[in-house]
């Protein structure tokens, strides 16, 4: 198949939306990352988007809608908490995905079987458009073959999939630059099960406490089952080790240890002390430029075959930086070297 690049005009957005409406697929910009959306209400089209990615069947996809009064209008939960409102309310549009009970409006492609949907109200216009006109919620996962770091640009995008879906929007770069926060209300206490552009910290001070799921930090234990099927899967990681290294001398430990097949996934102000080739992933203190810069680097980490150990600066965990540790730690299969502890 063709795969049309569309602009972000109305008449293109008019485009896709006939798109979605006929079960195609679409590649749409979000303020987190590059979704491949179909029509969520329909099974067979959402069925395609799992063929496209090749994306295990047994991971579910977050529904996306265009205003929250949609829930009710498309009768998509069976009980909306009141939690889930107050959350909603405060940071809808934006990048929060809120995990609720399914109405059997759901197809069961959407939800891989389970009995809890997974709900967002993006803010890129773009996407809010594109929902609108196509007069449907749209479940989509991220834009690319699964295995690969998610897409920020729609380039990213054409080069996973073209070919395999019928169109992409190109909306620009994607602001945050990682998945969304996602949040389970599901259970008895709301649990965070992925740090995002959302922090832990606005999630509490909205509705008090907020567990923090062991697989945010930890590699799941094999036998034990995950809170979110998307747990157990291999997350990207770029083909050189990625080795996370804590500790004030940082620096020295890398210029030390390093040699030509070696590079350093560091701040902006590490650069010039550096004697290695260096990856920028923002400044230090800067968490959203770091989550909007780290998918880049790691995509620029696999361009340069030569390198084989990449050592990486240890993000602090507060706010976004939780999510951009959450993202490394998988990046680099959960090796951290410590350096307090040599
Ligand atoms: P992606 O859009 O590719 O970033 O994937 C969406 C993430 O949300 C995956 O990790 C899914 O496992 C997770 N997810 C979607 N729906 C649910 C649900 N009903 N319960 C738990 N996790 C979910
Ligand atoms: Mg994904």
């Amino acid at each position: 198949m063709n795969t049309l690049l569309l602009n972000d005009s109305k008449i293109e957005i008019e485009k896709a939306a006939q798109i979605i409406k006929n079960g195609g697929l679409v590649g749409m910009p979000t303020e987190t990352v590059y979704g491949l959306g179909a029509d969520a209400l329909n099974g067979c089209a959402v069925a395609k988007i799992f063929k496209a990615k090749g994306r295990p069947m047994d991971n579910p996809l977050i529904v996306h809608i265009s205003d929250i009064s949609e829930i009710d209008r498309y009768k998509l939960v069976s009980s909306f908490p009141e939690k889930a409102k107050i959350l909603a309310e405060r940071f809808w549009p934006g990048p929060l995905t809120i995990i609720m009970p399914k109405s059997d409006r759901i197809p069961v492609e959407v939800s891989a079987g389970l009995d809890t949907v997974a709900i967002r109200c993006p803010s890129h216009p773009v996407a809010r458009e594109l929902i609108k006109k196509a007069e449907t919620p749209i479940a989509a996962p991220s834009a690319n073959l699964s295995g690969s770091p998610s897409p920020t640009t729609a380039l990213h995008v054409m080069s996973d999939l073209s070919g395999r879906i019928d169109a992409v929007i190109d909306g620009g770069v994607c602001q945050v630059g990682l998945e969304s926060t996602v949040i389970t209300l599901a259970t008895e206490k709301p649990r965070l099960l992925r740090p995002g552009g959302i922090t832990l910290e606005q999630l509490q001070s909205a509705i008090g406490e907020v567990e923090v799921d062991d697989a945010v930090f930890h590699k799941l234990n094999e036998n034990c089952k995950p809170s979110s099927p998307g747990m157990k899967y291999k997350h990207y990681s770029p083909k050189a080790d990625v080795i996370i290294v804590k500790g004030n001398s940082y620096i020295d430990y890398v210029n030390k240890n390093a040699d030509d097949k070696t590079a350093a996934l560091c701040y902006t102000e590490d650069i010039p002390k550096l004697t290695v080739k260096t990856f920028d992933m923002g400044s230090k203190g800067d968490m959203s430029q770091q989550a909007h810069m780290l998918f880049e680097a790691l995509r620029q980490i696999d361009k340069s075959t030569e390198i084989k150990t990449v050592y990486a600066r240890c993000p602090d965990t507060d706010g976004v930086g939780m999510a951009v540790y959450n993202r490394l730690i998988r990046a680099a299969g959960f090796e951290v070297i410590s350096l307090e502890d040599i």
